[in-house]
């Protein structure tokens, strides 16, 4: 079975999940076909040829600070406080939530019955996607984020991060925009190794081939399929151990060339 926990230098990343979303493959990347996800992807769909994209989160421990990244959607049936515990993760222990982007499965724990889930912790979130998300117009149609992140900032236990800001000295954002204009993902550099959190840069271990295919919550689509190749050239070049929340459990991989293709190869 594969681990859970792996370490890069001194920082540890412990993978954790919230459940598992339905998904008509076709309906979630619109550019793909059936024929294409049954002739190279048979493993990713069930019987009915349905993809289970994971909600999931990981755990981080660096510079003396465990900082949880992403919170799951909280849908009827979440796993992600009983699989924190039955992993030695004490939801009071986190001192940073590191918000990769304001989508409903990635802040869905921010709060439980309006009081932050993690007490002890202070959240950061993308400005540019503060900036977008609270708009009036896209607001309105936000109740996710009315619901699980206007409250952080209420309760003063909210922070905005731009590109480049050191989390830790280990871990740094970096810029990943499209899939939502503020998007994030993190570089970890520690100890002579180097790793990624790559957010919603990518969906699907389809994608590592099938760069082009955007999902269909991308908000700037082209922007998204551009940032996918640079992202996944230069992990594919650097050989850069992954966290991918969306890929099957627990998550963690390179992107690795196999006969002449772009594959993700869980670790
Ligand atoms: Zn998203």
């Amino acid at each position: 079975m594969p681990s859970h926990k792996i370490n890069i230098g001194n920082v540890e990343l412990v993978s954790l999940s919230d459940g598992n979303g339905d998904r008509e493959p076709t309906f979630m990347f619109p550019d793909s076909s059936m024929e294409i996800w049954r002739a190279e992807f048979g493993e990713l769909l069930d019987g009915a040829g349905h993809l289970h994209p994971r909600y999931g989160s990981v755990a981080v421990r660096s510079g003396g600070k465990l900082i949880l990244v992403d919170t799951g959607l909280q849908a009827p049936g979440a796993t992600l406080i009983d699989d924190m515990k039955a992993k030695g993760i004490d939801p009071g222990d986190i001192d940073l939530v590191v918000l990769t982007h304001l989508h409903p499965d990635h802040v869905g724990w921010n709060l439980t019955n309006g009081q932050p889930t993690f007490p002890n912790a202070r959240y950061l979130a993308p400005r540019s996607d503060w900036e977008y998300w609270t708009q009036p117009a896209v607001l309105q149609g936000a109740e996710h984020v009315t619901n699980q992140v206007l409250p952080l900032d209420k309760l003063n236990i909210l922070d905005l991060m731009d590109s480049d800001y050191q989390v830790t000295d280990e871990l740094t954002t970096v810029s990943t925009p499209g899939h939502t204009p503020g998007h994030m993902s993190i570089m970890i550099s520690s100890g002579g190794q180097r790793g990624y959190i790559l957010g919603d840069v990518a969906h699907n271990p389809a994608q590592a081939h099938h760069t082009d295919w955007n999902p269909v919550f991308d908000i700037q689509p082209d922007l998204s399929r551009q940032t996918r190749h640079q992202v996944l050239d230069h992990l594919e070049a650097e050989e850069i151990t992954v966290s991918a929340g969306h890929f099957p459990d627990p998550g963690f991989g390179k992107f690795v060339r196999q006969g002449g293709r772009r594959v993700w190869q869980g670790i």
